[in-house]
């Protein structure tokens, strides 16, 4: 809406945030998910990956998820391409969907 809407982390972010109920969602049969869920990924979810794509470069293309530990019953899930950063102490952390999923599924669950 804004003159800084153009900002490519602030549209993501938004398009992320419209996603999150339908990733919730997801999130609640991810539990035995592998990269298969991906193809199965609420239309959504897909459009913020989506523009998570494009609208990120560099650094932020591999998950730098410490998938041991951050979700250890998930640990296979990570497509190891970043969609999204989430923060951690001071710095973020390039994350893929599936391991984002992962994480807040491990959160929920802690
Ligand atoms: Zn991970
Ligand atoms: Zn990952």
């Amino acid at each position: 809406m804004g003159g800084s809407a153009n900002d490519p982390a602030r549209q993501f972010a938004a398009a992320w945030e419209a996603a999150s109920d339908a990733l919730s969602e997801w999130a609640q049969r991810v539990g035995d998910a592998t990269n298969e869920a991906l193809d199965k990924i609420e239309p959504a979810v897909r459009a913020a990956v989506e523009a998570g794509r494009s609208a990120v470069t560099g650094d932020w293309r591999d998950c730098r998820c410490q998938c041991t530990t951050a979700h250890p019953d998930d640990s296979g899930v990570c497509d190891g391409r970043a969609v999204m950063a989430r923060r951690v102490g001071e710095a973020d952390v390039s994350l893929c969907a599936p391991c984002a999923v992962a994480q807040g599924f491990a959160e929920m669950k802690g």
